[in-house]
């Protein structure tokens, strides 16, 4: 089939890689110049995985990637242990393949190489779309500088502010879900060595506040995220702003927090607006459809939304083919991963809600009613994109 995709993020890129594996002929426009991700680091776990070592990711993941042994959610000012989710050789052992924290940067360059390994002139740069027009034979795209392209089948992977979207389910815009992130990467060389976080990934829980720890490339970076309620501004992952006020965020918090921050380039700390949108059960016309956060971002508090494309990705690929008429394939592709895209939104909106208590009692205890660690481990991980039954 000769398939257009819109976005050449991690969702866009495995979704192509998928689907050129299979024998399709796919181009990929997407709006940037040059592609790259952000200074970030990204979490995997195995339903991701899976996908990523079927595409030839395993060397990447293994050699830069840093596996930790548990999720540690912490009280943010005296460090209390408050629940425990254990990944390292448990999840291997659970899930079939290793937990992995992973540097955006490495993950997408990987993925790139995987495509251009298999079609050299799939990627399109400088191409953004403006506009879809579909009829009962085909479906066309046009870009920014007039040009159009003509296929079978449109997938919009085109992020949060998708145009493809607006085709197939409105043009409303993204919701501000009271919550902003504070990025940074740190050397860890830089931070006390009695005051380095452990090698898991580290959540300290605080009132209206919560900050996520974890290393990336081989341990040599630390990833900081740090969600706070607040105002709304702007969505961009690149907007700086000052170190006094990330400060004031973490006053009173924990040392080894402290420590992160006074080791932060001051002039190297990003914030900006956490959206999503309310979760949709119907996202495809007979020749268009979505992935990723085109379709349903999330909050990021369950580190699940690029794992979430990428399992769309792999479950897109499939679907089509399945020997159905296109349509109905993928009617089978939304049906089947609806329910479980809306569940992510749903349950990390409720994180915030149990990261963000300030009394320690009432904490412990919502922690203790939660058990996230039995939750994930049965319902999240285990889920399998290149074997789960579609019909
Ligand atoms: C703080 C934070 C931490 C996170 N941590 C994790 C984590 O640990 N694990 C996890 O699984 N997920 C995590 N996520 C979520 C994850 O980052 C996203 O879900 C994922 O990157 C979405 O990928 P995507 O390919 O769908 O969209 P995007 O990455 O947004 O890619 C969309 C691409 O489309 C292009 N594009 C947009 N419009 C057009 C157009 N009109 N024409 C052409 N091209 C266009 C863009 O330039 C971009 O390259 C986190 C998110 C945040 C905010």
């Amino acid at each position: 089939m000769e398939i257009t995709l819109i976005g050449a993020g991690i969702g866009g890129l495995a979704a192509a890689a998928s689907l050129i594996r299979r024998g399709h002929r796919v181009r990929v426009y997407e709006q940037a110049a040059e592609l790259g991700e952000v200074g970030a680091a990204v979490q995997m776990s195995a339903n991701a995985v899976k996908v990523l070592y079927e595409l030839g990711l395993k060397s990447t993941l293994e050699t830069t990637g840093v596996k930790p042994r548990a999720f540690e959610f912490r009280r943010f000012d005296d460090g209390e242990l408050l629940h425990e989710v254990k990944l390292g050789a448990a999840h291997e052992a659970q899930h079939g393949t290793p937990y992995y924290q992973i540097h955006r940067v490495d993950l997408h360059a990987a993925l790139l190489d995987a495509v251009a390994r298999l079609d050299p002139q799939a990627v399109r740069l400088g191409q953004r779309a403006q506009q879809v027009r579909e009829t009962p034979e085909h479906v066309e795209v046009q870009f920014g500088d007039g040009s159009t392209v003509r296929s079978e089948l449109l997938v919009g992977a085109d992020g949060i502010k998708s145009v493809v979207r607006q085709h197939v389910v409105d043009a409303e815009p993204p919701v501000f879900t009271g919550q902003v992130a504070w990025r940074l990467a740190i050397p860890t060389e830089r931070i006390p060595e009695a005051l380095r976080p452990p090698l898991a990934s580290t959540i300290w829980c605080g009132p209206k506040n919560h900050a996520v720890m974890y290393y990336m490339r081989a341990g040599t970076l630390l990833n900081f995220v740090g969600c706070v309620e607040r105002p709304w501004e702007e969505e961009s992952w690149t907007t700086r702003q000052p170190w006094s006020e990330l400060d004031h965020d973490y006053a009173g918090w924990h040392p080894m927090v402290r420590a992160v921050i006074e080791s932060a380039d001051r002039d190297q700390c990003f914030r900006w607006a956490l959206n999503n949108r309310k979760p949709v059960m119907t996202w495809s016309t007979p020749r268009v459809t979505l992935l990723g956060d085109a379709v349903h971002p999330t909050l990021p508090y369950m580190a699940q939304g690029a794992a979430m494309a990428i399992e769309d990705a792999a479950v897109l690929a499939r679907a089509i083919d399945l020997g159905k008429p296109l349509a109905e394939a993928l009617h089978i592709y939304e049906q089947h991963r609806a329910p479980r895209a809306a569940r992510v939104v749903d349950e990390s909106t409720e994180m915030a809600d149990l990261y963000h208590i300030s009394d320690a009692a009432e904490m412990r205890q919502a922690f203790r009613d939660r058990n996230i660690a039995a939750s994930r481990n049965n319902w999240l991980y285990p889920y399998d994109p290149l074997t789960v039954a579609l019909e």
